[in-house]
């Protein structure tokens, strides 16, 4: 693992706010070549970066966690992705079945939520993270929830002592789905149907007009993240 300079992260992230995703993307692939990737759940900030990864990269890591509860529309889309794209895409999932899991503890999204993203989400994350990686890339944006307003463009991830890149991170929504729309990239048909944020099936549900968009995710759970990214 890379020692991380602390002082010159501060100083990129101030560089960083008048910099396009495109630059931050090129500049961290080249700084950690295949020392980085991309974490996705193909959602649209996802999709819309997988496409400028692999126009700037080809074959450049991108890695997922399948828990075993994601949407048929989100293996559809993965699917898409992987036809058009030329990345090196990385699955890391639970060692336990769905069966054998709900077997042994029921369905845990009901009665203990942390406990089933600690096993289904963060164990595989730590698999992914402990994969040779100096550095991860996010579609992370901070109009997103109150919780990741303050989300800098390039930052230390003191959790997993990893440098994390957020390119669109000042992007609005808006920008996000003319890059989908000029782009022609393929996104995950439940954001038609209003599912701003997309997770696993039994914890994702539409919102309303004005609501958060990540107010689908637990809602009623008094939870707003999993993990991967702390809430701030
Ligand atoms: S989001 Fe829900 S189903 Fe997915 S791992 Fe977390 S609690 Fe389980």
């Amino acid at each position: 693992m890379a020692k991380i300079d602390e002082a010159e992260i501060e100083r990129l992230g101030l560089e960083f706010e008048k910099k396009s995703p495109q630059e931050i993307i090129r500049f961290a692939l080249d700084k950690y070549g295949s020392r980085i990737s991309f974490a996705s759940s193909f959602g649209a900030e996802d999709v819309a970066m997988i496409d400028m990864i692999a126009k700037i990269k080809p074959g450049a890591r991108v890695f997922t966690l399948e828990t075993g509860y994601l949407f048929p529309e989100t293996h559809d889309v993965i699917k898409r992705i992987k036809e058009k794209y030329n990345i090196k895409l990385e699955t890391y999932a639970p060692s336990e079945s769905v069966d054998e899991f709900e077997k042994k503890y029921g369905k845990l999204y009901d009665t203990d939520t942390d406990k089933c993203c600690s096993v289904r989400k963060i164990e595989p994350l730590n698999r992914a993270i402990a994969d040779n990686l100096d550095a991860w890339i996010t579609g992370i944006k901070r109009d997103q929830s109150h919780t990741r307003a303050n989300t800098k463009k390039i930052e230390v991830d003191k959790k997993f002592n990893l440098v994390k890149f957020n390119p669109i991170a000042d992007w609005t929504s808006g920008q996000v789905w003319a890059y989908i729309r000029e782009n022609n990239v393929p996104y995950n048909v439940l954001h038609d149907r209003n599912y701003p944020s997309i997770g696993c099936a039994p914890c994702t549900k539409p919102v309303k007009p004005g609501e958060d968009p990540r107010a689908g995710r637990w809602a009623g759970k008094g939870k707003t993240e999993c993990g991967l990214h702390p809430s701030k």
